[in-house]
């Protein structure tokens, strides 16, 4: 058997430790859907709420918006997503796979043997056809043509709609943003790789819309801008790149595009897409809606629509990208240590606290030292085992800092912080433990 490759690990610790579980797992699991446990759940929502702060709560121009998933059907008419949100898909005429037909790498047959034994011949592939990823339902009792709604693909769509609602209500003047974190579904034709392609996933999504002719500007800012959250995120700036999107790969909207690519154990992928989509998506609603999406700018009298520059992440996406970059093994003292080294700022458990031994005022002390730094942030308490199983576990999932109290504390009043990355020990004391803590997350 092969040996595991980092993405096998990387499941495996994160369906043990909590971090992700396959949906429905007892039913047999149901296709690249996934369920955030315990700590995955705390990992993403930080990385969510980094991308807030930054794109949102810092900024002056830009406001936040929570739309619906379900939208009137007319949007995704105007956006152009019912006629063409579509993949290439072909099929193999031999095993009946599926294949996205731009996406053939691993096209081979395993019901095809090959000349040369223990491989497989490449599939025999239908000519491609295209199909729509939005999941349709219906909306009311009656499942009928009229009644058909869908799952936005995408939160944009959401932001464009509500543009003047936002502007209006909110004093804005162009350029100004809107920026909304969201579900998205796409039935994928090829999902996989974890959490990386699903059919159900989160996009952190940001609007901005700008005064014709100052379009090419703001795009480069916000390239710039996009960039550099990656880099405060704790990502390793050498497994990050752009990929400039070709005249063949652009979307039908957009001018120009970006995208920003991880270097994953599966190869340089996309994990964000910076476009100027131009004035497309406002002039669309507009001839579908009737409605003027114009804005007015007093200073100059003039009348114009926006120009749109778009920043889109995935949620999920990011915090597969933040496992993989953090993921580590290396040797301590002949024993294999696994390490999650994540920025402080994202770990979901900040600090651990483990009392040494059970005798003396010890639990007492290590008690009350955790119900303080709860109060906080996330932590967690562990009495169990010897000292280095405890550290481990807390290396694993990628805790920052534990805190030893030990025989000496109660004389002392000093407890053993010790760093999960170079497993370096201090004593400090007791009461200087939350701001040490805090001048570090
Ligand atoms: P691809 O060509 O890989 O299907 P895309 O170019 O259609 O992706 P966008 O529409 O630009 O992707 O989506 C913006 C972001 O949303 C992506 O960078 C990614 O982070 C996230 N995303 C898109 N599709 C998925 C998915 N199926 N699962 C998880 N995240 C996704």
């Amino acid at each position: 058997m092969a040996a595991p490759t980092v993405m096998d690990k990387l499941v495996s610790l994160a369906k043990r430790r909590g971090f992700v579980f396959q949906s429905s797992e007892v039913y047999g699991g149901l296709g690249s859907v996934w369920d955030y446990g315990p700590l995955g759940v705390e990992l993403k929502k930080n990385v969510k709420d980094r991308w807030w702060q930054a794109m949102v709560q810092a900024r002056d121009d830009i406001e936040g918006l929570d739309a619906a998933i379900l939208m009137h059907p007319k949007v995704w008419e105007a956006s152009g997503h019912v006629a063409g949100f579509t993949d290439p898909l072909v099929d193999c005429r031999t095993c009946k796979a599926r294949f996205r037909a731009d996406k053939l790498a691993d096209a081979a047959c395993p019901q095809k043997p090959s000349k040369h034994p223990g491989e497989h011949s490449t599939c025999d592939l239908t000519e491609p056809r295209l199909f729509n990823l939005m999941f349709k339902t219906f909306m009311g009792p009656v499942e009928e043509q009229a009644a058909v709604v869908y799952l936005r693909p995408e939160t944009a769509q959401g932001i464009y709609v509500n543009y003047l609602n936002v502007l209006n209500s909110s004093r804005q003047k162009i350029p100004f943003g809107i920026a909304q974190i969201g579900k998205a579904f796409r039935n994928e034709i090829t999902p996989g790789n974890f959490i990386f392609r699903t059919r159900e996933f989160e996009q952190m999504e940001m609007q901005f819309f700008v005064k014709p002719g100052t379009d090419d500007e703001w795009f480069q800012r916000w390239r710039a801008l996009r960039m550099a959250w990656h880099h405060d995120l704790g990502l390793n700036p050498d497994k990050l790149r752009w990929h400039q999107h070709g005249p063949t790969e652009l979307a039908h909207y957009a001018r120009a595009a970006y995208d920003i690519e991880y270097q994953f154990p599966f190869g340089w992928q996309e994990i964000e897409g910076v476009h100027n989509r131009t004035d497309f998506d406002l002039k669309r609603h507009q001839e579908h809606s009737g409605k003027k999406l114009e804005y007015f700018e007093q200073a100059s009298g003039e009348r114009y629509v926006p120009f749109i520059v778009e920043t889109s992440a995935g949620a999920d996406r990011v915090t597969l990208t933040v496992l993989v970059d953090a993921y580590r093994e290396e040797q301590v003292e002949g024993e294999l240590r696994v390490v999650l080294g994540f920025h402080p700022k994202i770990a979901p458990i900040k600090a651990a606290v483990l009392p040494l031994v059970n005798k003396d005022r010890m639990p007492e002390m290590a008690a009350a030292l955790y119900n303080d730094l709860r109060r906080h942030f996330p932590c967690f308490y562990d009495d169990g085992g010897a000292i280095g199983r405890r550290y481990r576990r807390m290396d694993e999932v990628g805790t920052p800092f534990c805190l030893t109290v030990d025989g000496q504390s109660a004389e002392d009043g000093q407890v053993t912080v010790r760093h999960r990355d170079s497993m370096q020990q201090d004593r400090i004391a007791l009461g200087q433990v939350l701001s040490f803590l805090r001048e570090r997350l």
